[in-house]
């Protein structure tokens, strides 16, 4: 039997921050999923893994399943079968993925959604069609012509194709009332994480980028209304915590859309004098963070329109007429951030290829940036410390000089 895991406090008193993330880091990278295998156990019901940048959740818990996102195994894992299904020069993403089907941890998923974020999730997902020819797997291609009549309507349909899958392995196909409801739990998790980043963006050192981070990701795995719970108790208590601001910088992390750094990473971003107040980690659950509900348009259309015009710009979409880069400036300007980190997986297409690009843009805007790459099981922090240190003093003089 799967080890209960508890998103609660067992006492009465309000937890700290630090202890609500603390226990969220538990649940967020386990990667035996005793979470997911609880809530089975729990309810009867199945799971549905996607991989980053996107999976339509929404469709998913209106079929009676639990969505999961996998984000690969971190720094916990290590690869030894995964190096034989890809070459050297490819991100770690996909082979600690592999290691971990291989090894029998991702059994706990019924099925498997793979988004078009890049050719090397095309290829796992072949992949796992020969190697696990029982379990659901679909490919996810989103539309590149974004036209209401064209693609979202073929998006929209893919959705409707797409619930009816689901529907046919769990026995509950969604209809429009159950996918409002389901939109509408998401639309609630949301609000909340707005919230959060609107509190990150006010106060950062209210909200460290590690327990952000860990708070965030462990909505990867949970119930979206367990996860809102936890959520509104962090904003509670980060905004109840005694801590006091730092001189740091305030920075925006880009680049990190797909395969995570490390949480030591990030710890190390705030130690070098950095303040995250905004960031693409985690975009497998945060893609769309605006409202998906829309008055008089009914549910299905609502989630394909969502992800047409309100999913986040990042590497791995196409957008048509965008000057690229207009949106990193924008968000800087918009976020009050004083600088850029440009922090890609090591040979990670999608982020790299667009990075010059972003680089341009910012130094017309007259934004400082810097850049370094990274694996998820990156062990070696002094470099990024000592660089990210550098950076955030360079900030710091150069704005007091101005
Ligand atoms: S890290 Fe980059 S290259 Fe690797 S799977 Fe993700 S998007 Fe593709």
């Amino acid at each position: 039997m799967a080890t209960p895991v508890s998103t609660q406090s067992t006492s009465s008193a309000p937890r700290r921050p630090e202890e609500i993330a603390k226990a969220c880091e538990a649940i967020a990278f386990d990667v035996s999923f005793a979470p997911v295998r609880a809530w089975k156990e729990r309810t009867g019901r199945k799971a549905i893994g996607f991989l980053p940048i996107y999976g339509p959740r929404e469709i998913v818990t209106a079929a009676g399943m639990l969505p999961v996102a996998v984000m690969g195994g971190g720094d916990r894992v290590e690869i030894v079968r995964g190096d034989a299904y890809f070459q050297s020069y490819l991100c770690q993403l996909p082979r600690s993925t592999i290691e971990l089907a291989l090894g029998g941890q991702l059994d706990v998923l019924d099925g498997m959604l793979f988004p078009a974020t890049c050719d090397v999730l095309r290829n796992l997902s072949g992949m796992w069609r020969m190697s696990f020819p029982d379990k659901l797997v679909r490919y996810l291609d989103f539309p590149h012509d974004h036209r209401p009549l064209v693609g979202m309507r073929f998006w929209e349909n893919d959705l409707r194709a797409l619930a009816h899958d689901l529907g046919a392995l769990s026995g509950i196909v969604p209809d429009e009332t159950a996918l409002a409801r389901s939109i509408a739990l998401y639309d609630e998790n949301r609000a909340l994480l707005a919230s959060l980043d609107a509190l990150r963006v006010e106060a950062p050192h209210r909200a460290p980028i590690a327990e952000v981070y860990a708070l965030v990701r462990a909505g990867a795995v949970l119930p979206v209304e367990e996860h809102s719970v936890l959520v509104r108790e962090y904003i509670a208590a980060a905004k109840a915590a005694d801590r006091a601001p730092r001189d740091h910088a305030r920075v925006l992390v880009v680049g990190a859309f797909c395969e995570q750094p490390p949480i030591g990473l990030l710890v190390t971003l705030e130690r070098a004098g950095c303040y995250v107040v905004g960031d693409d980690l985690c975009l497998a659950t945060r893609l769309v963070g605006e409202q998906v509900a829309t008055e008089g348009v009914p549910p299905f259309a609502s989630l394909a329109r969502a992800w047409v015009e309100k999913a986040r710009p990042t590497a791995s979409r196409y957008l048509p007429n965008e000057e690229k880069g207009r949106w990193l400036v924008d968000r800087c300007r918009a976020l009050r951030a004083d600088g850029v980190v440009l922090a890609a997986p090591s040979f990670c297409d999608p982020a790299l290829l667009e990075q010059p690009m972003l680089q341009t843009a910012l130094d017309r805007a007259g934004i400082p940036h810097t850049c370094f790459k990274y694996a998820e099981n990156t062990a070696q922090l002094q470099p990024i410390y000592e660089q990210a240190g550098t950076f955030s003093d360079s900030i710091r003089l150069f704005t007091e000089a101005a």
